[in-house]
């Protein structure tokens, strides 16, 4: 990870997003740690951001805890929290905090409470532990409106992508108020990432030039005046997409271009699974993201070759991949920020391994 930080910083990329939960081991392997120690000795070239959540990931209150990312209701847990994010992190103070994984009114107002997250909050930026106040989560438009009518945040993380622009509103109202915009999932949580190729004619018809799907959806969140937040695994991922940044931007004119030219293809299909894991762990221990991605390919993209690897999944990678072992339980509909009836998708994933 030092590696790619290191290069990402020489080359312009400076914001780094963590939270307690992400790639949560123990105490000693996650992701602030691993943050922490692949900023020493340049922490103050980065935009460090670090944040929690007063809800359980999805749309309801309480639990799905993972080293506290979550259920933070009370000032103290939030003090508590941000102390741990600060000690794993090693630093003293950060640049941005977020409000994180506020998806519906019901998560948003259990903030205000008194004694509750956002008092917590306040008295931390007060005191010069972060500087700027942030928020994140899959709202629809009218609770983005009231994040930015409340005038509390300075900047907001939403998901916003090629595949689903329908919080474009929201993020022009947020625009017009001064707020800084960052896309979440801007390569729809990987869909369009690595080598896929897109194989859909209807691309040819955009006569906008790209290399890839990677560059096509970057440019595309550009466009619009709203940071990509990039997921990297790699090196070379982070060259790459910082060189596709690097490139000329698109009008507006052009990224609608584009994005027309794929509308008939994703005509309702904007809520996919975007591989975030907030579901997880399922009972059974089903490994259902993996094969959503799969299903998206052979649903949205028309790859055929996706029924033959979510048939290869379903036979040779293990229980985990035996959709057929699902409970119906629906715990995992409770987490999922996109709202996704993950059982009915279940059902239909089924449907085509046994076609
Ligand atoms: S509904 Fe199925 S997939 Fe979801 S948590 Fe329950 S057993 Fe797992
Ligand atoms: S089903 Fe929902 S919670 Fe699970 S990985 Fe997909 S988007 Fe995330």
């Amino acid at each position: 990870m030092t590696e790619i930080v290191h290069n990402c910083v020489e080359q312009g990329a400076l914001y780094l997003d963590t939270s307690p939960m992400y790639c949560f081991r123990s105490e000693e392997e996650n992701s602030e740690r691993w943050v922490g120690a692949a900023i020493k000795g340049i922490r103050e070239k980065v935009i460090l951001s670090a944040k929690c959540s007063p809800g359980n990931g999805g749309t309801e209150i309480g639990e799905f805890i993972m080293a506290n990312g979550f259920s933070i209701q009370t000032a103290d847990q939030f003090r508590k929290t941000l102390e741990q994010s600060l000690r794993r992190l090693d630093v003293d103070k950060l640049d941005c905090y977020q409000m994180w994984t506020v998806s519906n009114d019901l998560v948003y107002d259990s903030a205000f409470v008194k004694g509750g997250w956002l008092e917590g909050a306040m008295k931390a930026k007060e005191e010069g532990l972060f500087q700027h106040f942030g928020i994140t989560g899959h709202p629809e438009n009218a609770l983005i409106k009231r994040w930015v009518d409340d005038g509390i945040f300075e900047m907001m993380t939403i998901p916003f992508h090629i595949m689903n622009i329908s919080r474009l509103e929201g993020i022009e109202y947020a625009q017009s108020k001064g707020m800084h915009v960052i896309a979440m999932n801007p390569i729809n949580g990987g869909m369009f990432g690595g080598d896929v190729e897109l194989a859909i004619p209807a691309l040819a018809k955009s006569g906008i030039a790209f290399d890839n799907a990677t560059e096509m959806s970057l440019k595309f969140v550009e466009a619009f005046g709203v940071s990509a937040l990039c997921g990297l695994t790699t090196l070379e991922q982070a060259k790459s997409d910082i060189q596709y940044l690097s490139k000329p931007k698109w009008t507006r004119a052009q990224a609608m271009q584009v994005y027309e030219a794929f509308g008939n293809v994703f005509q309702g299909k904007e809520k996919t699974c975007t591989q975030c894991g907030y579901c997880k762990p399922c009972p059974v221990d089903l490994s259902f993201p993996d094969m959503f991605k799969m299903k998206d390919y052979y649903e949205v993209l028309n790859f055929e070759n996706a029924k033959g690897q979510l048939q290869t999944m379903s036979k040779w990678w293990g229980d985990g991949f035996k959709l057929e072992r699902c409970q119906k339980c629906g715990v995992c509909e409770t987490r999922c920020p996109n709202q996704l009836p993950i059982m009915k998708m279940i059902d239909e994933t089924l449907e085509i391994i046994n076609s």
